[in-house]
């Protein structure tokens, strides 16, 4: 290993969020250090990486694909002179300053560390999952519900908490019919969400459901169910599968070392990139249960680069 040196900033993560913080470092002049991180399909870039189209990300009219989008910021936060590693940090202390923070390769010391590693969200493993994710499986209605293949067709959310109350209801926009599958016989979501849901004509829930497959030729063209009652399955000609079943955040590294929530999100103090230790930042869907977009990422990771910048100004 090299020798530790004492770097101004590391920034852990390259999606939306670590990228935008490590162009705000940079062209404040601070040399941030990048552990982009290889976790999305072997590549860096974050859950972008894993999408087709991107159609609202601001100043891209005609919509850009999330690996072009993501190769842009990069070439950015580059430009401005972000020293970026591709290795996934494997441990880090945030117990003294400066803080340690080592991938495989290298250790390297730091007075700041801005935290950007997202979240996974949660998958069911259904046989045929992996060949029509993103053709007719998403787990964002939000990013994308407006697909024109959605439009006028019927469609499926599996979930039985408010995301999965608040993307049926949001489809409904789109989709002819919404089908809310429910594993069990009732939901988790607030008395509020499911009133709406159950009042609106354009949504049928399905209680004791579980999904066994999905099925097409190229898009998905429906959904096999089971009635966990009586055992028997049935088809359900849909054109979307919406995942509301959960994200997972990635900071098993962080366990014990920080404030994480009950779900394991970073804590962060309200309207601000600030956890629980002095000097250490946290921006996009690692700290965000709520909005996960690229924008709201992005725009959390620049407000922490400002604050960074601003914490090190004094103590670094
Ligand atoms: P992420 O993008 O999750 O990036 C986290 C980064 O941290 C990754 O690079 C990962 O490799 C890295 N990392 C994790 N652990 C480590 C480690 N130990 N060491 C080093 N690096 C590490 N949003 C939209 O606004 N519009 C859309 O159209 C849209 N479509 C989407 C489609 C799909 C299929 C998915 C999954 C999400 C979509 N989203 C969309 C949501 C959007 O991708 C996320 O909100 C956004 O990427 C969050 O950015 P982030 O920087 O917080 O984290």
């Amino acid at each position: 290993m090299s020798n530790p040196t004492v770097e101004n900033i590391v920034i852990i993560g390259s999606g939306p969020a670590g990228y935008t913080a490590a162009i705000y470092a940079a062209r404040a002049n601070l040399k941030p250090v990048v552990f982009e991180g290889f976790q999305a399909g072997g590549l860096p870039g974050g859950q972008l990486m894993t999408t087709t189209e991107v159609e609202n990300f601001p100043g891209f009219p005609q919509g850009i694909t999330g690996p072009e989008l993501m190769d842009r910021m990069k070439a950015q936060a580059e430009r401005w002179g972000a020293e970026l590693y591709t290795e996934d940090v494997t441990y880090v202390d945030l117990s003294q300053r400066p803080f340690t923070v080592r991938s495989d390769e290298r250790e390297v010391k730091a007075h700041s560390i801005i935290i950007a590693t997202g979240a996974t969200a949660k998958r069911l493993g259904l046989p045929s999952e992996h060949q029509f994710w993103s053709r007719g499986i998403s787990a964002c209605a939000i990013c994308d519900g407006a697909t024109p293949i959605f439009h006028g067709a019927e469609l499926a959310v599996i979930g039985a908490g408010d995301s999965a109350a608040e993307e049926s209801i949001y489809l409904t926009k789109y989709g002819s019919k919404v089908n809310l599958l429910v594993r069990s016989e009732k939901m988790r979501a607030s008395k509020a969400m499911q009133d709406r849901v159950l009042s609106n004509p354009k949504i049928t829930v399905h209680w004791n459901t579980e999904v066994v497959d999905v099925f097409g030729n190229g898009h998905m063209d429906g959904v096999k169910v089971r009635n966990s009652k009586t055992g028997e399955e049935t088809n359900l000609q849909v054109k979307g599968l919406f995942y509301a079943i959960g994200h997972s955040p990635n900071t098993s590294l962080f366990k014990g070392q920080l404030e994480l929530d009950e779900i394991g999100y970073v804590v962060t103090k309200h309207g601000s990139p600030e956890t629980s230790v002095e000097g250490v930042f946290a921006a996009g869907d690692v700290q965000d249960h709520e909005y996960r977009q690229a924008i709201t990422a992005a725009g959390s990771g620049c407000a922490a680069a400002l604050l960074a910048e601003r914490w090190l100004s004094v103590n670094g």
